[in-house]
């Protein structure tokens, strides 16, 4: 039955439901030929290339509380840091250098950062001739607006959990509708948008999950970020199970049956629940990968959840090693900037 459901998705898209998505998702037999399916499609639309971007985790600062984050404003454990314009835009230059023409962007919620600090960084940035992927959450919609104009390409905001109940419990004075307006006024702008969810939340059953992948279908999202929740010894969620890897994967091959062009990165959330984990899910419908060119000794102090990998790392290393595993996984690296290649017609 669920081989049925898998080719309802591939060419009728619209007409699946959560109560489908969530059978294939609770039905272990199915997982092997989900993943082959998901391979097939992606090699079919994108080839076998893989897209790089490089992350720079520039404030680990956040005015946010949210349950599962390590670096939620309530910490007060962690060390603080703040990356000036100058270091911003010279880690962009060493991205650059290593043949990576994207660079993300991240931080906390950190109203540090002015309108025109990030516009002078984004101007600087673009001047390099880098796409740029703004990853820095909610901020005023005049602002996603400006910095757009100054040559700011993507913005990636994960959507966390589309259960709109999981959301408010998770994001404390926050609700899930105003996560997805700010999402909908990114693409009414022409960012390329980035959305994408945990997995393995507390409370978070098939039907939550199934949600999370019909929501990006119907955002008609440009990349979605999925990864495993891991559980943070400094936060309230400190006792939770966290997400597993066949789970995880399974998300991202259902995605990619979805949505056949997005792009899809193999996560650092599932590399480091598993060593086979990038390489697993750019073999089930990843395509993009994003080393991370955060400086030491901040690198360790942007600790989301615990045993991040590369944390040790020589803080150039990632590259190269991101390249290997793209190899390895039996794919190609790409030097393109890796916007989404648009295909007409995803499902004939
Ligand atoms: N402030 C930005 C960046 C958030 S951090 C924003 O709001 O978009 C990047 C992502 O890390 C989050 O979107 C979340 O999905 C993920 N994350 C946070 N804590 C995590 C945890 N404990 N386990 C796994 N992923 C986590």
């Amino acid at each position: 039955m669920c081989e049925d459901i898998l080719t309802k998705i591939i060419s009728h898209p619209d007409a699946v439901n959560q109560e489908e998505v969530a059978a294939v998702l609770s039905d272990e037999e199915i997982t092997p030929k989900l993943f082959s399916k998901a391979d097939e499609i992606r090699r079919k639309y994108l080839g076998k290339d893989v897209y790089f971007r490089g992350i720079i985790e520039f404030s680990n600062y956040c005015r946010n509380n949210c349950l599962y984050c390590g670096i939620r404003g309530g910490n007060s454990v962690v060390q603080r840091y703040r990356m000036t314009p100058d270091e911003i835009v010279s880690r962009a230059e060493i991205i650059l250098n290593e043949g990576i023409k994207t660079v993300v962007l991240q931080s906390g919620e950190d109203p540090f950062y002015t309108t025109d600090m990030i516009g002078e960084i984004v101007s600087r940035i673009k001047n390099l001739g880098m796409t740029i992927t703004l990853s820095i959450g909610e901020r005023d919609f005049y602002e996603y607006r400006y910095w757009k104009d100054l040559g700011a390409d993507r913005y990636l905001m994960r959507h966390e959990t589309a259960d709109e109940s999981l959301y408010a419990q998770l994001h404390p004075g926050d609700h899930f509708e105003t996560r997805k307006a700010h999402l909908l006024e990114l693409k009414r702008l022409w960012y390329e948008v980035g959305a994408g969810s945990m997995v393995g939340l507390p409370g978070q059953d098939d039907i939550a999950l199934a949600k999370d992948i019909l929501f990006t279908y119907q955002l008609d999202a440009d990349m979605v970020g999925i990864g495993p929740f891991i559980p943070h010894p400094d936060t309230p969620l400190k006792d939770s199970a966290g997400g597993s890897l066949e789970k995880t994967l399974k998300m991202v091959a259902l995605t990619r049956l979805f949505l056949p062009d997005a792009n899809i990165p193999a996560t650092t959330a599932l590399g480091s629940i598993s060593p086979q984990g990038r390489q697993m899910a750019l073999q089930c419908g990843a395509n993009v990968i994003m080393p991370n060119f955060t400086p030491s000794p901040y690198r360790a102090q942007y600790a989301l959840y615990p045993n991040k990998i590369c944390i040790m790392e020589n803080d150039k290393a990632c590259g190269k090693c991101s390249k290997l595993l793209v190899q390895n996984a039996g794919y190609e690296v790409s030097e393109s900037h890796g916007y989404r290649r648009r295909i007409a017609k995803a499902h004939e």
